[in-house]
């Protein structure tokens, strides 16, 4: 155990941000690479997003990721209660002790923060008006991630707005000082809000925790920062298009930090193990779907064929090809032939719906590449005897047979094998084509090939 106490504090929105899971993860790495403490915190101070649907998306994607909490909803913890809607009692004392200590001040309705210098008058064009300013010590904040900063607040700012809401960033601080947080890891964004929470950490006579500002996530392609809206943005998407969570948390993982060894595919106890500071990039991330789907069909290939089967068969049964009848060795044999083309769960109904289905789709592009080779329906009509024959349907003497076939006709091996393929399958590529047959079985392949000729 150490004495680091580290926080995601969200606020749920509705949606699981690629973004927000970063933050939330690089919280917990640090969290439990250290050995310290991590929490969830609730920032659900806007009634009208923070519904409690959004917390069930939040709490769920989280723990989807595997992403566990030591203290916040559900799991509790001393320094309670972890939703700032139950925390007023808190904020009232807190702004107690700044009145007390002379640094807020009442006006126009709204409780405002006092900085602490030389006052002086400017006219500021914008709002066509003398405003008070203030010469402010300059705040130094030692970034983790991007070294040094300084910036100075120049004007007092509002920490209870006219309607009795404290704002953000009065809040934020209480919490951190009131939970006692010793690392602040957070999106780059909030970068320009920290010399005032500098500000108020040492009004309330308290050091600042240390600062980690994580790089911006890019969208795709072109300048900005990702958004909701932009496709594969959301944590909840990945699960429901079957991902595996472990494969997106090793992804979301390299989005801001390296391991300095050009690895990509990590344990999760590797990159808890490697995971601090100086390995988060101070450039910015792009996002790339592409990186991410290879990785996860990286980890798709890596599960037993056990496992696969318990995550493909609730797939499979979705998309109504798989019921109760198909039996779990039918099942395996067909997955161990299509697991090492699979790049997502969801892949596996296009991959391996044939095995299934005897209403499967010709693909046309494959089958007009076959017309041009010559008639596959006469390939199929002389293949059909030579399989009709046979006493065995194992890969191995299906493979003697068309050997011999082809050796009489004068050709090459391979060369039915498209035909083949297409008039059981509809497809111009897939697993090996003798164990395809043999898994499929005499009776479905003799069917199909009569239908295709047919
Ligand atoms: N509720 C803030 C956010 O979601 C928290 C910022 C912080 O981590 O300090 O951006």
């Amino acid at each position: 155990m150490s004495d680091v106490r580290v926080r995601f504090a969200p606020s749920p929105t509705g949606f699981f941000h690629i973004g927000s899971a970063r933050t939330a993860l690089f919280n917990w790495l640090y969290a439990r690479h250290t050995g310290g403490r991590f929490i969830l915190r609730i920032e659900d101070t806007d009634k009208q997003r923070n519904t409690e649907e959004a917390l069930r998306v939040l709490l769920s994607g989280m723990r989807w990721l595997g992403l566990d909490w030591d203290e916040g909803p559900e799991a509790g913890g001393d320094y309670g209660p972890y939703f700032q809607s139950e925390r007023q009692a808190v904020y009232d004392e807190y702004l107690e002790r700044l009145r007390a200590a002379g640094r807020c001040y009442e006006k126009d309705g709204a409780i405002w923060f006092r900085l602490e210098g030389e006052r002086y008058t400017e006219y500021d064009d914008f709002k066509k008006a003398e405003v008070e300013k203030v010469k402010a010590a300059p705040v130094i904040i030692n970034d983790a991630v991007r070294g040094r900063v300084e910036r100075s607040e120049e004007m007092d700012f509002v920490i209870v707005r006219k309607d009795g809401n404290p704002v953000f960033h009065f809040v934020n601080v209480v919490d951190d000082i009131a939970m006692g947080i010793t690392h602040v890891i957070r999106g780059e964004d909030h970068l320009s809000n920290t010399s005032k929470h500098v500000e108020l950490f040492r009004a309330f006579g308290v050091e600042p925790p240390l600062f980690a500002h994580i790089p911006l996530i890019l969208k795709e392609s072109g300048p900005g920062k990702m958004s909701k809206r932009d496709k594969g943005a959301l944590v909840e998407d990945y699960e429901t298009r079957g991902f595996l969570a472990a494969a997106v948390r090793n992804y979301i993982s390299l989005l801001g930090w390296n391991p300095k060894d050009d690895r990509e595919k990590l344990s999760i106890d590797e990159i808890v193990e490697l995971f601090d500071f100086p390995g988060i990039n101070k450039g910015n991330a792009r996002f790339d779907e592409r990186k991410l789907s290879a990785l996860n069909s990286e980890y798709l290939r890596e599960l037993d064929i056990g496992s696969f089967c318990f995550l493909a068969r609730p797939r499979l049964a979705e998309s109504g090809l798989v019921g109760e009848e198909v039996s779990e060795d039918y099942l395996q044999a067909v997955l161990t032939l299509c697991q090492p083309k699979a790049r997502s769960l969801d892949s596996l109904e296009e991959l391996c719906g044939y095995f299934f289905s005897d209403t499967f789709i010709f693909d046309e592009k494959a089958s007009a590449k076959l017309a041009k080779k010559g008639d596959p329906k006469a390939t199929i009509a002389e293949l059909l005897p030579v399989l009709e024959s046979l006493a065995s349907f194992e890969a191995e003497s299906m493979q003697a047979a068309l050997e011999k076939h082809a050796e009489m006709k004068g050709e090459k091996p391979f060369a039915f094998f498209p035909a083949l393929r297409m008039a059981v399958s509809g497809k111009g590529g897939g697993p090996d084509l003798m164990p395809l047959l043999a898994v499929l079985g005499r009776e479905r392949v003799l069917a199909r090939l009569q239908n295709y000729m047919a």
